[in-house]
């Protein structure tokens, strides 16, 4: 199909800023893009008829690191790189709410608990070694952030003490990006969906994009695909498979907050009277190192067993949906933002606390792209 001259003229010459990927990454970048520069054209380019990675499909957890992922990452990180890491979330989390406004993205403030199972082995040194996290963490929170708690929801198969973090909340995910997208929109940035980019060449001031339906050039290249950045680009980014499911209204759901079960592994929370339940990677790393969309038996079932015997043992439900996302991991746990070559940028591998990180990774891909 030939585009129109009015397509062209319109949407695909003169473009200043291409964004790949409108992820919560992508889009924060572009927004970015349109303050510091609010004459350029800036266009998002989509391969999804939706966002398709991430950002739309995941558990809404507003976190910044439970306890024992903080003593995880201390064991590859020295204490200042936490800190750091730590801060950088909350401060990111800061420039979500204050860019959308906490009731355009459903924040609740209902507090972060850590549960360990029976058999967890952290269990003891978590408890021990709390004080200390505290201690370290304090020039960002100014107070303690850890502590015990009681079994109040009265989970089964687990420790006497869960570990309560009051300055977790939690987000609604579809609202968030809606949000998001009409914000970018309302600003004047172009997004075409269903449009895959498949490789890009750079040659003097500009970059020649080609996509599964045309090909343009544009001044600047930003790329922000996380979990699929090697398919365009040559950074160390693997895609990580996250699968979830969520039951039916349950009535009188006594269980509210953010929930990290088994190191992080398992994560779930109240939603509208549910119950989303996501997690399990770690049963089949392997397998879930794609960036196929899908379920499996093996995940699902330990998702529903657990539900059952630890989450809801005494109350009736059913499961109504199931899904998956794919996210952008690597060795370390910061995201890699930087200068490809002249013309080419990337912001990817989020990791699982995109949420965080996303739209302080969007500022600073923007900032790199208009120095
Ligand atoms: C199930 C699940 C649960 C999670 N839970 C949480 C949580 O509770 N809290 C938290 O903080 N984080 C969570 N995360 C992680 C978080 O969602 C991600 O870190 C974050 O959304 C990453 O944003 P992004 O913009 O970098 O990537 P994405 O949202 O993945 O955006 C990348 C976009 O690029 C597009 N794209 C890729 N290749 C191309 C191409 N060649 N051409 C055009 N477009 C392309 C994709 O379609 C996609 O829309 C979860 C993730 C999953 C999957």
């Amino acid at each position: 199909m030939n585009l129109s001259y009015w397509e062209i003229k319109s949407w695909l010459c003169n473009t200043d800023f291409t964004v790949v990927g409108s992820g919560i990454v992508g889009l924060s970048c572009a927004l970015q893009l349109k303050e510091q520069f609010p004459k350029s054209n800036i266009l998002i380019l989509e391969q999804g008829f939706l966002p398709q990675g991430a950002s739309t499909k995941n558990a809404g957890f507003a976190c910044f690191g439970s306890l024992s992922e903080v003593i995880e990452d201390l064991k590859t990180h020295s204490e200042e790189e936490v800190l750091q890491l730590v801060k950088m979330r909350v401060d990111g989390l800061n420039l979500l709410k204050q860019t959308l406004g906490e009731t355009s993205i459903g924040y609740k403030n209902y507090g972060g608990y850590e549960l360990f199972l029976e058999q967890d082995d952290l269990y003891e040194s978590c408890l021990t070694q709390m004080n200390s996290i505290n201690q370290l963490l304090k020039p960002v929170f100014n107070a303690p952030v850890y502590s015990k708690k009681s079994n109040v929801f009265k989970f089964n198969n687990i420790k006497e003490y869960y570990v309560f973090n009051p300055f977790e909340g939690q987000i609604d995910t579809g609202l968030l990006m809606a949000s998001l997208l009409n914000k970018v929109q309302s600003k004047g940035i172009k997004i075409i969906n269903n449009c895959g980019v498949e490789n890009f060449t750079e040659s003097g001031n500009s970059v020649k994009i080609k996509t599964n339906l045309f090909e343009f050039s544009t001044s600047k290249l930003l790329i922000a695909t996380n979990g699929f950045a090697s398919q365009l680009i040559g950074e160390e980014v693997k895609p990580a498979r996250a699968q979830v499911l969520i039951t039916k209204p349950i009535k009188d759901l006594h269980i509210k907050g953010t929930f990290h079960l088994d190191k992080g592994y398992y994560y779930f929370r109240n939603i509208d009277n549910r119950i989303l339940f996501g997690g399990g990677r770690h049963l089949d790393f392997k397998g879930e190192e794609t960036t196929e969309f899908g379920e499996t038996e093996q995940i699902q079932n330990r998702l529903e067993e657990l539900l059952k015997t630890v989450i809801l043992p005494n109350t009736p439900f059913e499961i109504e949906h199931r899904w998956s996302g794919i996210m952008g991991v690597g060795g370390q746990k910061k995201a890699i933002v930087k200068q490809l070559s002249n013309q080419v940028f990337c912001g990817v591998r989020l990791g699982g606390m995109g949420i965080a990180m996303g739209s302080l990774v969007g500022k600073e891909l923007a900032g790199l792209s208009s120095c």
